[in-house]
């Protein structure tokens, strides 16, 4: 049976290069995803795009002296260039600022309005008198009133991760001069996010299939009780609020940006020539929609973006929102103004995708927090990636290359501990299928590597590189189950690891890409014509992770 799953990924801010965190929060775990239900031939889309009306924009353009469009298309040009040399494969990567966007957030907004669950409602909005402006709430500093953390932002703190509104920081000041903002009375839309709770409490009470983190956190976000907040604000950039005397005002980014789900698919289909179809992906409750994010986005995923949808009425709410935890760099909280950062293109720049998709899978912050450094990078690269994996193809390969005139070996009848071994290949693929179904990524990737472990063994005790001088049968059996192996790690592992994956297919002789075999085991026909291997990992010097380190915290 065909599925039909839709994958939402976080909206990154168009405001600066992407980090690690970013990429093992979010972006990795959804494209194995994505790849892995593409490869079992079901019908997959997954989007995104870059938030370029946030603040964070704002600021860093106010910073250069440039326009916030002009930051947004650098950074959109460069995170699409990621996208590809790391093999992220968005069914479409956009932006924010489209036309479309705009026209489907109007659209929300209105039908919200039509439907009572929007009201006009007058507050003070905080100003800065010396800077002579509205201050928007990202521009406010202060003290968190819940955890008394000292640099909680005007719209969250990042320390508790509560949204938070302006007024209620303690010790508030103007994050470009310093000043403490005053307050003007200033007419703005409310949504009636309270009106939502016990719809709410009820539909996430059933969501047992979620991770305890985010199901935990939910519910008890829901039972302090919701309360309504503002969807626009007094600023010149962002989508314009469709209603008469609300010309200087813009629709607020928090409940904008989430719309770029469902915008997304929107211009998806147009660009697929069937503008229709984002309909099955929408409004059919038979397909699964999961939104991959970090753990401070939750809030948004399992709240705010449900409500918006229960308003609006017709759409399917979130299957599962699999939220991660944090990797932190180094044994420290990832800071990007700190530059304490691994970013990803200067990764790209030095290395190759497969190793980075490799470390952060097998290390991946599903159930806790954690730390990606240098020296384990190195140390996973050279003893498991090299070490186990790539040396296991590098040997069967080449060997049964140069004995076997380049071609897959017949094999005779299979002894006891060769059947077993096919039969634990077999196995894994139904595992790994299995887990990766319920995003379990970690899990995935140590079955596969025990498979690979387990298949190192069985060579050296079958040895076929000593007896294919006696018995050259013998040899060919067992380098036949082996490359079965590899046949299946190929497929297993290509969600994961996905350039070395194709150049392992095409290496065990088969034409086109490792994903249109299915998610089967298929082994290579005896007689099938090889193409001369090469190593598919490289080592990498232990005296680089030192150097690595030491950019950390420097200015880039
Ligand atoms: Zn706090
Ligand atoms: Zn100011």
């Amino acid at each position: 049976m065909v599925e039909r799953i839709y994958i939402g990924v976080a909206w990154p801010y168009a405001n600066g290069s992407l980090h690690l965190g970013q990429i093992a929060g979010a972006n990795l775990p959804a494209d194995i995803f994505a790849r892995y239900h593409r490869i079992k031939g079901n019908e997959v889309v997954m989007v995104s795009g870059s938030d370029i009306h946030g603040t964070p924009t704002t600021i860093k353009a106010e910073q250069e002296g440039v326009s916030p469009g002009e930051i947004a298309s650098k950074y959109q040009q460069e995170f699409l260039d990621c996208w590809q040399k790391l093999g992220i494969t968005f069914d479409l990567y956009t932006t924010t600022g489209t036309g479309n966007h705009a026209d489907v957030t109007q659209d929300l907004f209105l039908k919200l309005l039509e439907k009572d669950y929007l009201y006009k409602h007058t507050v003070s909005q905080a100003y800065c008198p010396r800077c002579q402006r509205y201050l928007p709430d990202r521009y406010i500093e202060g003290t968190c009133p819940y955890c008394h953390s000292p640099n909680a932002r005007g719209d969250q703190c990042e320390d508790c991760g509560k949204p938070l509104d302006a007024p209620e920081l303690i010790g508030a000041r103007c994050r470009i001069c310093g000043t403490a903002p005053e307050y003007r009375d200033s007419e703005h839309f409310f949504f009636k996010l309270s009106a939502f709770r016990d719809r709410l409490l009820e539909w996430v009470t059933k969501q047992t299939h979620w991770r305890s983190n985010v199901l935990n956190f939910t519910r008890r976000f829901l039972e302090e009780g919701l309360i309504d907040r503002a969807i626009t604000r007094d600023i010149d950039w962002g989508v314009p609020v469709p209603v008469e005397g609300f010309e200087n005002k813009r629709i607020y980014v928090w409940f904008e940006a989430v719309i770029g789900y469902l915008s997304a698919t929107k211009e998806w289909a147009k660009l697929q020539g069937t503008p229709e179809k984002w309909r099955d992906f929408w409004m059919d409750d038979k397909t699964k929609s999961y939104y991959f994010i970090g753990k401070d986005n939750i809030v948004f995923h399992t709240i705010i973006w449900p409500a918006m949808l229960m308003g609006y009425g017709d759409l399917i709410l979130p299957y599962d929102v699999p939220s991660n935890e944090f990797l932190g760099i180094e044994g420290r909280k990832i800071s990007t103004s700190r530059n304490w950062a691994v970013w990803l293109p200067d990764y790209l720049e030095r290395y190759d995708p497969d190793p980075l998709r490799y470390y952060l899978s097998i290390n991946m912050p599903e159930t806790s927090d954690t730390d990606f450094s240098w020296r384990e990078f190195i140390r996973r690269n050279n003893d498991e990636l090299v070490a186990t994996y790539g040396n296991l193809v590098n040997r069967v390969l080449t060997f049964t290359y140069r004995n076997f005139d380049g071609c897959v070996p017949q094999a005779g009848e299979l002894d006891e501990n060769s059947r077993s071994l096919l039969k634990q290949a077999e196995d894994t693929l139904d595992r790994t299928g299995e887990l990766l179904s319920l995003c379990h990524f970690r899990e995935t990737m140590r079955t596969a590597m025990s498979l690979a472990q387990e298949t190192n063994r069985y060579l050296d005790e079958k040895a076929p590189w000593k007896i294919i001088k006696e018995d050259k049968q013998a040899a060919a059996d067992s380098l036949y189950v082996a490359i079965s192996v590899l046949s299946c790690l190929r497929t297993v592992l290509s969600p994961f690891l996905p350039f070395s994956s194709q150049k392992l297919h095409e290496y065990l002789g088969f034409e086109g890409d490792v994903e249109a075999d299915g998610w089967k085991l298929r082994t290579p026909l005896p007689g099938q014509k090889m193409l001369e291997p090469k190593p598919l990992f490289t080592k990498l010097d232990p005296k680089l992770a030192e150097e690595e380190a030491g950019r950390l915290g420097q200015s880039r």
